[in-house]
């Protein structure tokens, strides 16, 4: 097909954001929409079949950017490996598929960190507009939009009673876990849709690829925007091995996630002035935050045998949501599974695992250009536990999680404790584990945040400070992590852009 290279919108990047905008712009059917994505149009739900319980073998796999960290410091100078889509529908079409939006203090410490206008009074219409959540209450939970939301029916009498010791633990049982305030224990949902894996392209874009206003260019990698006196006019990609332009007559917005939107800015020249000059790339604007702010939820396990085999199959899961003190916000996520697993996925045994996040972490990291070159990766810090307050609250969870673990709901099935095991006992001792053993939750976000201040890349309608024609939407907006896995919330950051850019073209 020949493709038309002058639109209203070029959207970059066809992930969680890209996809639901595509689909929202081009609803209206004057505007002319472009999405470029690097990947491929179609894949994980070839290679998983559908299987939403098949994430796990779609990572490292051709649709997988497959980065990798600098070492980390914090983690035994580990270099971890980080899953992130590439491929229609970005990392929600290799994600793990929980549906959780996050407490409203996670979009409440938007607007206090300076993105006026971001709390979760003025998200939650957005992050309903993405939802059909059935049966769920109607007055915070969307009924209609997209997304599909299906919890596995029943849940294993292992995956039951994980959930009842985190209640005999003295957790509070939640109805919701996509309540306002949720907090306590609760049933995860899934992006599931009869049975089958759903990503937001699958939700968002497949239904309207037909719409003649809506172009979609999937194996088109963006090298560079194009600018013009201070204004984004385009993109310049490859597209098996051939160069290409597009060029937007409304704006640009790139999607490209958290890695991959600082990362094609600098390579534009937008970014922090020294870091460019040091790749010999002309700075067209000096903004200090592009690609700073990195950060994920850092995560760990703690895991045990069995004494009798579990039953296999589907089931529900529960998670939880709790806080290491009463004086802060919710800042521990869980979530238990009825496997023994590995250190960092490394495998899995006969019985069951309690797994812990930090929901709000405080150390920041950075994603950098290792040359001025599109086609070699960024180099990605996450700084993991570099803040020592972020190690002492994971040791807090730990302790949690193992009072979960001994509570008397688990008693018929609890062994002996694989993982940390008894070489784990003081603080010191849970410390060094967590430090061995703590991995990525997939979640990094925050490298071109909303805001006004000097550290800021986008204001509070989305657009790039001191660049007209682009804006952003994607992971890499939020000012900081939301207590919960990030794909709903990047949906809910879609929708929202939808509108405000939609909003500018009606001015
Ligand atoms: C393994 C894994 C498990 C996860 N599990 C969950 C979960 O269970 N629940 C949950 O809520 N969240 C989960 N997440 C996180 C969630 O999927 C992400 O937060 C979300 O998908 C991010 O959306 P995004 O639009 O910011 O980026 P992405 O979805 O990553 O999209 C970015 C897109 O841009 C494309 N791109 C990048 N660079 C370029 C370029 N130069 N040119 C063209 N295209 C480009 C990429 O190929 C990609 O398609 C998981 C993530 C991973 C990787």
């Amino acid at each position: 097909m020949a493709v038309e290279q002058i639109y209203d919108y070029v959207i970059i990047g066809g992930g969680t954001a890209g996809a639901a905008l595509a689909a929202r712009l081009s609803e209206n059917s004057e505007a002319r929409v472009a999405l470029l994505e690097a990947g491929a149009g179609e894949g994980p739900a070839i290679m998983s079949d559908g299987n939403p319980e098949a994430a796990v073998g779609l990572w490292g796999s051709s649709v997988d950017w497959n980065y990798t960290t600098t070492p980390q410091s914090g983690t035994e100078n580990t270099v971890h490996t980080w899953p992130r889509g590439r491929v229609l529908g970005g990392s929600s079409s290799i994600n793990g598929l929980t549906h959780l939006r996050g407490h409203a203090s996670s979009y409440d410490a938007w607007e206090k960190q300076g993105a006026a206008g971001w709390n979760y009074r003025e998200m939650l219409p957005f992050l309903m507009r993405s939802e059909r959540a059935a049966g769920r209450d109607p007055r915070f939970r969307g009924q209609a939009g997209p997304m599909t939301i299906e919890e596995p029916p029943a849940a294993t009498p292992l995956a039951q009673d994980l959930h009842d010791a985190a209640v005999d633990a003295g957790f509070p049982r939640c109805e919701d876990g996509n309540a306002p305030q949720a907090e306590g224990v609760f049933w995860s949902e899934r992006n599931v849709a009869g049975g089958r894996r759903q990503s937001a392209a699958d939700a968002y874009l497949l239904p309207v690829l037909s719409r003649p206003n809506l172009t979609v260019v999937t194996d088109a990698q963006v090298q560079r925007l194009l600018m013009d006196n201070g204004r984004c006019r385009g993109a310049e990609y490859v597209r098996n091995g051939k160069p290409g332009t597009v060029h937007a007559e409304r704006e640009v917005v790139l999607s490209a996630g958290a890695i991959g939107s600082p990362q094609i800015l600098m390579l534009s020249g937008i970014g922090p002035a020294d870091h460019l000059r040091q790749l010999g790339i002309p700075v067209r604007a000096d903004l200090p935050g592009v690609g700073a702010n990195l950060h994920d939820h850092p995560l760990a396990w703690i895991s045990y045998g069995v004494k009798k085999s579990p039953v296999p199959g589907p089931s529900r899961q529960a998670m939880l949501l709790a806080r290491t003190s009463r004086d802060r916000d919710p800042d521990i996520l869980m979530s238990f599974t009825s496997v023994a697993l590995e250190p960092r996925w490394a495998g899995a045994q006969e019985g069951f695992s309690i797994l812990f996040g930090l929901a709000n972490p405080t150390s920041r990291g950075s994603v950098r250009l290792r040359s001025a070159d599109p086609t070699s990766y960024p180099l990605i810090d996450p700084a993991y536990l570099t803040e020592s307050e972020d190690l002492a609250r994971m040791v807090t969870a730990l302790r949690m999680a193992r009072h979960i673990a001994r509570a008397d709901a688990l008693s018929a099935w609890r062994d002996d404790e694989i993982l940390p095991g008894k070489e784990a006992v003081t603080d010191e001792e849970c410390g060094a584990y967590i430090r061995r053993t703590v991995g990525t939750y997939f979640h990094p976000v925050g490298t071109c945040r909303i805001g006004a201040d000097d550290g800021a890349v986008v204001d509070t309608a989305l657009r790039v400070h001191g660049i007209d024609g682009l804006s952003i939407a994607d992971a890499s907006v939020m000012p900081s992590i939301v207590a919960a896995n990030t794909n709903a919330a990047v949906l809910g950051i879609a929708e929202r852009a939808a509108h405000l850019v939609a909003a500018r073209a009606e001015r």
